[in-house]
């Protein structure tokens, strides 16, 4: 299946000049978000995973479904102010626009294994202040997969040494 055809472009969103990737298209026909979620569960069945985590609001509609997929549980990562517990924060800047992320500060033993899963990598600004809060409690990152990569913007780059899995490029 060419999972790019059911990507939607749209001009000038959320700022004039980005060429946003919505991926509610996907979402909405049954049997291709079924399929996307199996192929990256494929891209990352041969990791040792003990839980995944994932950004609000889209990095839930690709986590929790790979994480029953995968049969492990699944943390979520929300905007500061969110989360009912006790949490720990770390700050983020996006393609546009800056905030803070928080996790309940028990949501990961030292030692587990994580995998962090959102829609779209674009800077890595998201998906490296996930690493930090998952860091933050001695847990370690085994791997980020993603729906979509914009390998123009090289966001690659900011997950060091973390193994990537990206369905989709542009
Ligand atoms: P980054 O932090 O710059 O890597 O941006 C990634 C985050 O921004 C992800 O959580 C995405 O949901 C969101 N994002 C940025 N650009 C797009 C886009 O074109 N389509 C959908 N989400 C986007």
């Amino acid at each position: 299946m060419d999972f790019k055809e059911h990507v939607r472009v749209i001009e000038n969103f959320p700022q004039e000049g980005i060429r946003f990737k919505d991926i509610t298209t996907i979402l909405k026909n049954g049997q291709v978000y079924h399929q996307v979620i199996d192929s990256i569960r494929d891209m990352v069945k041969h990791l040792e995973i003990d839980l995944i985590a994932g950004p609000e609001a889209r990095g839930f509609v690709v986590g929790a479904p790979l994480a029953y997929a995968m049969g492990v549980g699944f943390i979520p990562i929300r905007k500061s102010g969110k989360l009912p517990g006790e949490t720990i924060e770390a700050n983020y800047s996006l393609e546009y626009g800056n905030d803070k992320l928080a996790m309940h500060n028990d949501a990961i033993q030292p030692g587990q294994k994580v995998l962090i899963a959102d829609d779209l990598l674009a800077t890595g600004g998201t998906i490296a202040t996930s690493i930090d809060l998952v860091e933050q409690l001695g847990g370690k990152v085994v791997g980020a997969a993603f729906m979509i990569e914009l390998t123009y913007l090289n966001g690659k780059d900011k997950l060091k040494d973390i193994d990537m899995f990206s369905l989709m490029q542009y």
